[in-house]
């Protein structure tokens, strides 16, 4: 029995658990394979919006793994399929903060965007991953919610890091246009709930479902809180010392995915 049995279906992150940067991680394609032989469902998560599924099917396939970009869900993936679960989206007008594949997300589900200089009012305030941002998106994004729009925001990072330290990132600009519209924004990607429930929506078999991850506090802890169970692998950013300190416990931790077809791994971590 090895521990890819216990389960049908994976929801797996991506950067840190199949590739870190452009290089697969340890055995990464291989197992993938094996699981997708093994005639198991796998959805691809990530918070990262700025890529589309399909580009991300792209650099998947470069690495040998083959799966469908309906198989990949982004947070502006995610985010999209909720607004247009959630709301007739028919006539309705979006005011994106955002990057390029974000507008194009929200496009696709047929709200029309305005600009930060439309005097128009709007239905939705979306954000995420967006580096050009001005004051001028702030006051738009603002007006828009406290005239009644509903806010979202792809994650809540607050920074990330880059060759000259940690910088801002969604969580800042979602931060600050809460403080100056006294509203909360509904954040769709990990650890939040929304995020799970469109990558569980899209399985087929929703009962013996893992979620792999390598950062405790957004793939573990949202897997935890969205009843699921969670694997931790050390191929990116957390290291074994760090799994014992946290509060956050994963079921299993494995250091590379190659131990989810070793007879090793299933010993339960808690
Ligand atoms: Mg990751």
């Amino acid at each position: 029995m090895y521990l890819a049995d216990l389960y049908d279906s994976f929801l797996i992150d991506l950067d840190g658990v199949i590739y870190v940067g452009e290089n697969p991680t340890y055995k990464a394609p291989q197992i993938l394979n094996k699981l997708y032989k093994a005639g198991k469902e796998i959805i691809f998560i990530t918070n990262d919006p700025r890529r589309s599924s399909s580009q991300y099917a792209t650099k998947l396939t470069k690495i040998d793994i083959n799966a469908p970009a309906t198989n990949i869900v982004t947070s502006a993936t995610a985010l999209s399929i909720h607004i247009q679960r959630k709301y007739n989206t028919n006539s309705k007008k979006a005011f994106v903060i955002g990057s390029d594949n974000l507008k194009k997300e929200v496009k696709k589900i047929g709200l029309e965007l305005i600009s930060k200089k439309s005097k128009v009012n709007c239905d939705f305030v979306i954000v995420g991953g967006d580096n050009r941002v001005d004051y001028n998106d702030l006051k738009k994004a603002t007006l828009c919610i406290r005239n009644g729009a509903k806010f979202y925001a792809t994650n809540n990072d607050p920074y990330y890091p880059t060759p000259q330290g940690l910088v801002p990132a969604t969580g800042a600009l979602v931060a600050a246009i809460e403080t100056a519209s006294s509203t909360k924004a509904t954040i769709v990607g990990k650890p939040k709930r929304i995020m799970f429930n469109i990558a569980k929506s899209l399985l087929v078999n929703k009962s013996r479902i893992a979620v792999i991850g390598d950062r405790l506090d957004t793939d573990i802890a949202g897997g935890k809180k969205a009843g699921l169970s969670t694997i931790l692998t050390l191929t990116g950013s957390t290291k074994m010392d760090e799994v014992k300190s946290s509060k956050i416990k994963p079921d299993y931790v494995i250091k590379n995915l190659s131990y989810l077809y070793k007879d090793s791994s299933l010993s339960k971590h808690n």
